[in-house]
C-alpha cells in the first residue's frame, strides 16, 4: 500500500505541470462559453490534440447537460469521468504465459532517450517479482555502451542476457529465443537499439528483427512494445503511428510522467486507437528511474492524477 502510495503521489505531483492549467480553468463561478474556450486551451496545452480536444469537449457538454451540473467543479468532476472513459481501452494487463510453456517473446523498440534500456530493467524486475524468469537480448549489436548499460540491468536483477559485439541483431535475437526455450524462461526481452522513424534502413532492420523471432519460433513476437516519453508530447504520439506502421505495435509503455506537462498525450494516443478500432494498451507508466517506478496503467487513477 505504502509504496503505490508513493508513486501516485509522485504520478500526481509529475501531472501538476499538466494539470494546473486545467485545474485553473474550474475556479470561475459560471459554466459558460469562456469555460469551454479555456478548457480548449488547457487541453490542447497539455498535448491532448485537436481530436481528443474535440470529443472530450463534446463528451462533456454532454455530460453536463445530463447532470444538469450548474457549478463549475462539478465539470471537473465530469471532465475527470470524461477523461477516464476514453482512457479505458489502454488499460490492459501485459499477460505473461502460454499454454505450451514456451517463452513469451517480448520485442522492445523506440527512439534514443525515451526511456527503452531503463524501462526493460524495470520490467525485468518486476517480472522476476511476479514469479517469472527472465533472459535479456542486447539486439543493439552496434553501440557497446547500450549493451553495457543492459548488461548492468541484467546483474541488478541477476538474469541472463545474450549479447554480441557487432554482428547481426536479428542474429542475437533469433539465438536468444532459443536460449529461452532451451533454458525454461518464461519471458525474453529483445532490447533493440534506439532510432528513428525517419531512419528506413533502421526501421527495415527492425522488421528483420521480428520476422527472424518468428523463424525461430512461429508465435513469437508475443507482444511488440513501444516505448515513448510521455515528455514529448504529440511527437510521441508520431512515433506510435510511425513504429506501428513498421511493426504494428501491440502494446505501449510511456515513460517519465514523473514530470511532463503533456500528460494529454494519453488521451491522444486512446483517441488514435479508437479511430484505428484496436485496443493498443499502455500495459506501464514510467514514474521515476528507480527499480519500482514501473506502475500498471490504470485509466481512473491517471484520470483523478491529473485534475487534482
Ligand atoms: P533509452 O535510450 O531509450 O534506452 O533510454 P534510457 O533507458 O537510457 O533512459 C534515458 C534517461 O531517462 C535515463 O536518464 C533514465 O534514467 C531516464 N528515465 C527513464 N525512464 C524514466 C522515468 O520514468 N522517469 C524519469 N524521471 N526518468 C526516466
Amino acid at each position: 500500500e505504502a509504496p503505490r502510495q508513493s508513486w501516485l503521489n509522485r504520478l500526481r505531483n509529475g501531472l501538476r505541470k499538466t494539470g494546473s492549467t486545467l485545474t485553473s480553468v474550474f475556479t470561475g463561478t459560471q459554466i459558460d462559453e469562456t469555460l469551454y474556450d479555456e478548457l480548449e486551451a488547457a487541453l490542447l496545452m497539455a498535448d491532448t490534440g485537436t481530436q481528443a480536444t474535440q470529443y472530450l469537449l463534446d463528451d462533456l457538454r454532454r455530460r453536463v447537460k445530463a447532470a444538469k451540473a450548474t457549478a463549475p467543479a462539478e465539470v471537473k468532476g465530469l471532465l475527470a469521468d470524461a477523461i477516464a472513459e476514453l482512457l479505458q481501452p489502454l488499460q490492459k494487463p501485459l499477460v505473461i504465459g502460454r499454454p505450451d510453456g514456451g517463452p513469451t517473446v517480448l520485442m522492445v523498440a523506440g527512439v534514443n532517450g525515451a526511456g527503452k534500456t531503463t524501462t526493460i530493467g524495470k520490467l525485468t524486475w518486476h517480472l522476476s517479482h511476479s514469479g517469472a524468469s527472465v533472459l535479456l537480448a542486447a539486439a543493439d549489436t552496434f553501440r557497446a555502451a547500450a549493451r553495457e548499460q543492459l548488461g548492468v540491468w541484467a546483474d541488478r536483477n541477476t538474469v541472463d542476457i545474450i549479447s554480441q559485439d557487432g554482428g547481426d541483431p536479428a542474429a542475437v535475437s533469433f539465438d536468444a529465443v532459443n536460449a529461452g526455450r532451451a533454458r525454461g524462461r518464461d519471458v525474453v526481452i529483445v532490447d533493440t537499439a534506439g532510432r528513428l522513424p525517419t531512419q528506413l534502413h533502421l526501421m527495415e532492420e527492425l522488421k528483420k528483427i521480428k520476422r527472424v523471432v518468428q523463424k525461430a519460433d512461429a508465435s513469437a513476437p508475443h507482444e511488440v512494445l513501444l516505448v515513448i516519453d510521455g515528455n514529448t508530447g504529440q511527437n510521441a504520439l508520431a512515433q506510435v503511428k510511425a513504429f506501428d506502421a513498421a511493426l504494428t505495435l501491440t502494446g505501449l509503455v510511456v515513460t517519465k510522467l514523473d514530470g511532463t506537462a503533456k500528460g494529454g498525450v494519453l488521451a491522444a494516443i486512446a483517441m488514435w486507437a479508437r479511430e484505428q478500432r484496436r485496443a493498443v494498451p499502455v500495459y506501464f507508466i514510467g514514474v521515476g528511474e528507480q527499480l519500482e517506478d514501473l506502475q500498471t496503467f490504470d485509466a481512473r487513477e491517471f484520470a483523478a492524477a491529473l485534475l487534482s
